[in-house]
């Protein structure tokens, strides 16, 4: 990914992307001391970007270090992005970390380093994938207790766990891994929140501790507004065999139908359509 034509936005500068490049001892290598955002534009403009560089600078806070950017100069910076790389419809990745200045666990006056890059990306699985469902199996790892990490931040180390169980579920042929918490109540998937459908209502579990995505609020919004009961609470894994429709939301994967979570299977019906085209529609609308 780092052999290719294109701008990066780095530490305030524009340079090009083969150029961008960090120390191997830098802290946020070792340490996991860095925190990222993900974001899509569509038709040129980024969707809830003040929410993300408002939760940006929360995550950084969360883990103890401040960046040294404003929400509005992210924003700015942001849109710079887009335009030195004439991107209309894409992802931006945000990541901010500790420097190199000092090798050690306490590494309190390193530098934080803030760069920005953004590429096409229209969708995060294919649109045949999408309509014909994906399909989930469960993850081995847990999402941990609040008292564990600091689990409300967009935190590097807590996508380690992540990557295994993506890796796992794909190597069994499976799209994703749905990730239980540690008290075994379904969590979210390794980079999207889960709802369900049960008897025309909603159901998402509270998230205590997992991120409360912003399209997870924007579809609560959305379905409420439509009529639907939205329910947040606790769910357990076997409450998917009385469960008619499953979908995931995300910045990159938008509402993405699930068919199959391992040995249950469900049928992406009114529901999870009516809200993947309303929030398609929502995120298109100009203006
Ligand atoms: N959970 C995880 C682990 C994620 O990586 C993401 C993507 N940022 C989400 C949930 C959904 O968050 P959002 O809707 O803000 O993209």
């Amino acid at each position: 990914f780092d052999d290719r034509d294109g701008f990066i936005w780095y530490n305030g500068e524009i340079i090009p992307w083969r150029d961008a490049r960090i120390h191997v001892l830098s802290h946020g290598l070792h340490y996991a001391s860095s925190v990222f955002e993900g974001e899509r534009a569509y038709g040129g403009k980024i969707f809830k970007m003040k929410e993300h560089h408002e939760r940006l600078l929360r995550s950084g806070a969360l883990l103890g270090f401040q960046i040294p950017y404003s929400v509005a100069e992210i924003d700015l910076a942001c849109e710079e992005v887009l335009k030195v790389n004439n991107i209309v419809d894409g992802y931006l990745r945000p990541v901010a970390w500790r420097g190199s200045e000092m090798m050690a666990v306490s590494a309190q006056k390193s530098k934080i380093h803030l760069a920005i890059a953004a590429w096409e990306w229209p969708a995060y699985f294919s649109a045949d994938a999408r309509l014909e469902g994906i399909r989930l199996d469960f993850a081995e790892w847990r999402r941990p207790d609040p008292a564990t990490a600091p689990v409300a931040s967009k935190a590097a180390g807590l996508y380690m766990i992540a990557t295994l169980s993506k890796h796992a579920a794909e190597a069994k042929g499976y799209n994703d891994a749905l990730m239980l918490d540690y008290r075994g109540q379904i969590a979210e998937a390794t980079g999207a929140n889960v709802f369900l459908v049960q008897d025309g209502k909603i159901h998402t579990p509270i998230p205590d501790c997992f991120l409360d995505g912003i399209t997870r609020q924007t579809v609560i919004a959305l379905a409420r507004s439509k009529g639907y009961e939205v329910i947040e609470r606790a769910i357990m894994p076997e409450e998917l065999a009385n469960t008619q429709e499953v979908f995931l939301t995300g910045t990159a994967v938008e509402v993405t139908p699930v068919r199959e979570i391992a040995h249950y299977s469900f049928t992406p019906g009114a529901i999870t359509r009516d809200l993947l085209l309303g929030y398609d529609e929502m995120v298109r609308k100009p203006g």
